[in-house]
């Protein structure tokens, strides 16, 4: 399997910051943040499944948008995957008639542009072999992470997390884990901000991969435009057990 990065950026501000979605093979989108509004038309068509960690709006601004694109070209609806607290949210108040029309219904409710999936922490999708697993997060707005397995390697998204023990218990109990992508939204002078929006920072993403067991290749994303010189820096400067990268658009990840 493949995850292409399309956005990885805690803003906005160019080309190279769009936010979070990434694409997995090519019918699979984690989170539908600006990043979706590169893929072509083409591109677009092909996307029949997308998981959502939380509802905030870097991470869900652009799926109303595909939806509205493609959903008459198609011939069965996207599905949305989402845990039943993030599902309402959205329901309530983005695919509600007043923001944007709810595609579950549209053109009618036998044959829509959209349908809602309810999952849960620990249960896996298959789709075709390849398996998604909600992971814990622990944030502001109910959250979850991804788990990704090929069937030979997996890759874990932990989404907007702060620190979190259960978070890496979850990682430990992967078999093979290969790559970690995993959020250090702000630099170290704003802990304190990072811990009231219940995100991470250097010293905190260190103290988890420090008491992580399983030592993947690590990749830093939502890191603030700005400031990811000096995020990276701070991450750079700590010791820790395994490879860290800055996650970067454009970026493919094989496992
Ligand atoms: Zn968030
Ligand atoms: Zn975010």
């Amino acid at each position: 399997m493949k995850l292409t990065v399309l956005g990885c950026s805690g803003g906005i501000g160019g080309a190279g910051r769009r936010t979070t979605a990434f694409l997995v093979d090519d019918d699979i989108l984690i989170d539908g943040g600006s990043g979706v509004g590169d893929l072509s038309y083409e591109d677009l068509l092909c996307i029949d499944h997308i998981f959502i960690t939380h509802a905030h709006l870097d991470h869900v601004a652009f799926i109303p948008f595909l939806v509205d694109t493609v959903g008459d070209e198609r011939q069965r609806p996207i599905t949305l995957y989402g845990t039943r607290e993030t599902l309402h949210i959205l329901r309530s108040h983005l695919f509600n008639w007043l923001v944007w029309p709810d595609f579950s219904t549209i053109p009618d409710r036998n044959h829509p542009f959209l349908r809602y999936q309810e999952i849960a922490v620990g249960d896996a999708i298959d789709l075709g072999g390849r398996k998604i697993t909600p992971m814990p997060a622990h944030h502001t707005v109910p959250a979850v992470g991804y788990a990704v397995d090929s069937g030979s390697a997996q890759l874990a998204f932990t989404g907007d997390t702060t620190y979190s023990a259960e978070v890496l218990q979850a990682l430990d109990e992967l078999p093979n884990l290969r790559h970690l992508i995993i959020e250090a939204a702000f630099p170290d002078a704003l802990q304190g901000l990072a811990l009231a929006s219940r995100h991470l920072c250097p010293s905190l993403l260190a103290m988890m991969l420090r008491e992580l067991n399983c030592r993947p290749e690590v990749y830093v994303t939502h890191l603030k435009p700005g400031k990811g010189k000096r995020i990276m820096a701070e991450v750079g400067a700590y010791e820790l057990p395994m490879p860290v990268h800055r996650l970067r658009q454009g970026m493919v990840l094989e496992f």
